[in-house]
């Protein structure tokens, strides 16, 4: 059993003011693991204070300065990768294919925004005026369970290269993960004060930073529902923020796609992270004349994915994270039964083990308006949606109140890029599932606004600021 009673603030390891005591699960046996001490809105508060503090000298860092203090908080994350790793299967149940990336992603996103800061321009010039890029104080992270570690690295790696200083707000349910990075971050020696962690409740550490004057940047990733309370609590005292929220991404196979090649990717794009992920392809729009031959590969396909024991490395889907999200998971596959085609899975759990594990599942005749291609399920539950030509591809793909992310599949480059280009989205990956960290990643309509990642994920925490009389017309 883990005991986690201490938060991180202002450079020291603390008791927090908050009391309540909330268990921590493995969700592969669903069996209790620990037990974290939660941070309350007081604590949140005592964090901001010591952020504010540190902010003036810190924002004074030079960029040499902030590009050295990021390769150390790589080299320190990065001396914790076991530990991370171990982490992230026991607690989160990530199979260890997706655990290793998890494992290296948080250490990853540190030195890409290391790189980045080398090229980032903080002075320009507009006409006659000198435009001074600057850091916009102090950092609220609000981040989900279901990347930990690389959620707070990312957020806190932007808010260190621009000068910000930062409180952050993990999920509840991932109290180890956030222990292992606390501790690697604190040995990396950075000023106290620069960045506080309060793991606490959404609606009271999460809500006392967005409703805190004294913050001026609220980043978060997470659910709409919750971005939607966080844009209107910052919206009080005019609070920036930037939200990366759902998806209920399209994957479009073009009717001259290999199939033999699509359906693995597109099973890969929809599976993904046990399908907890936001950028999961979770509709896969095939031409009807082709429906049969997809169903007929789709259907051998999943019966080869594994569900189940993480620590297998075969398995490619584990458990889901919670016994409230297995339960939202069972509903939508019962409501999929209900108005679609069952072609592979179904309801309970694989093999009727313990733990929270779902049968991979797709639906196939699934029409773009039923509810399980409309909502965001967060499990291993797909649909397939036939369509008649490129158009209808397009307008189906298009017809959803989320933009996230999109893929197309297709023997011919020029045509899939056609297709990519009037999809709307924050990113549309073409025969490929390859991240690229330099460019930026976010959400059109309700997946969110802003973008991170890169020079774009470094602009959300700054503002410019313009010198006049400095230069002659
Ligand atoms: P969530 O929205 O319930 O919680 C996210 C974070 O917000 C947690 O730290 C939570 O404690 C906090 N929070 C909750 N209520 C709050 C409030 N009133 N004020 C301030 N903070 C509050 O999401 P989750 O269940 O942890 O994660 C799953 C969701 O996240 C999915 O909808 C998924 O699509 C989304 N997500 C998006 C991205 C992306 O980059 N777009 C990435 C991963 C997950």
């Amino acid at each position: 059993m883990r005991h986690i009673d201490t938060i991180y603030i202002n450079g020291r390891f603390v008791t927090p003011h908050g009391t309540e005591l909330f268990d921590l699960h493995n969700p592969a046996t669903a069996q209790v693991i620990g037990q974290v001490r939660l941070a309350d809105a007081e604590d949140a508060r005592s964090a901001i204070a010591a952020a504010k503090r540190a902010f003036p000298a810190f924002s004074r860092t030079s960029k040499a300065e902030r590009i050295a203090l990021l390769l150390k908080m790589h080299a320190a994350i990065t001396a914790r990768r076991a530990d991370l790793l171990e982490a992230v299967v026991e607690e989160y149940g990530a199979p260890i294919s997706r655990a290793d990336f998890m494992a290296d992603h948080p250490a990853d996103v540190l030195s890409n925004m290391a790189r980045v800061l080398e090229t980032y321009e903080f002075t320009r010039r507009a006409g006659t005026a000198e435009v001074v890029m600057k850091p916009l104080g102090v950092a609220g992270l609000i981040t989900p369970w279901n990347s930990d570690a690389g959620f707070i690295c990312g957020k806190l790696a932007a808010a260190i290269a621009a000068g910000c200083t930062a409180v952050i707000k993990p999920s509840e349910m991932s109290a180890i993960q956030t222990q292992i990075v606390t501790e690697a971050l604190h040995a990396a020696g950075l000023p106290p004060g620069v960045f506080n962690i309060v793991t606490g409740r959404g609606h009271e550490a999460g809500e006392a930073l967005c409703r805190n004057p004294g913050v001026g940047f609220i980043s978060f990733t997470g659910s709409p529902q919750v971005g939607q309370i966080i844009q209107k609590a910052c919206a009080d005292n005019f609070i920036t923020c930037t939200l990366e929220l759902g998806g209920k991404s399209p994957t479009i196979i073009l009717d001259d796609a290999d199939l033999a090649r699509a359906i693995p990717l597109a099973l890969g794009a929809g599976f993904m992270n046990s399908g907890q992920a936001c950028v999961a392809g979770t509709r896969i729009l095939v031409p009807r004349s082709r429906l049969g031959e997809v169903e007929e590969l789709t259907k051998a396909a999943v019966g080869q994915v594994r569900s189940g024991d993480p620590r297998n490395p075969e398995t490619t889907v584990g458990p889901m994270v919670s016994r409230k999200q297995w339960d939202r998971v069972q509903r939508y596959i019962r409501i999929g039964i209900d108005e679609a085609t069952l072609l592979v899975g179904g309801e309970g759990t694989p093999d009727g083990r313990d733990g929270w594990f779902v049968r991979p599942t797709v639906f196939t005749n699934v029409r773009n308006d039923m509810t399980i291609a409309r909502e965001e399920i967060f499990g291993p539950v797909l649909s397939i949606i036939p369509y008649a030509d490129d158009e209808e591809a397009i307008a189906i793909a298009n017809d959803t109140i989320y933009g996230l992310q999109a893929y197309v599949l297709s023997g011919d480059k020029d045509r899939a890029q056609r297709v990519a280009d009037r999809i709307v989205a924050g990113r549309v990956l073409i025969n490929t599932l390859a991240h690229e960290p330099m460019a930026p990643f976010g959400g059109f309509k309700q997946s969110g606004i802003g973008r991170e990642y890169g020079t774009f994920g470094l602009d959300a925490f700054l503002e410019p600021k313009s010198l006049l009389g400095l230069h002659a017309a």
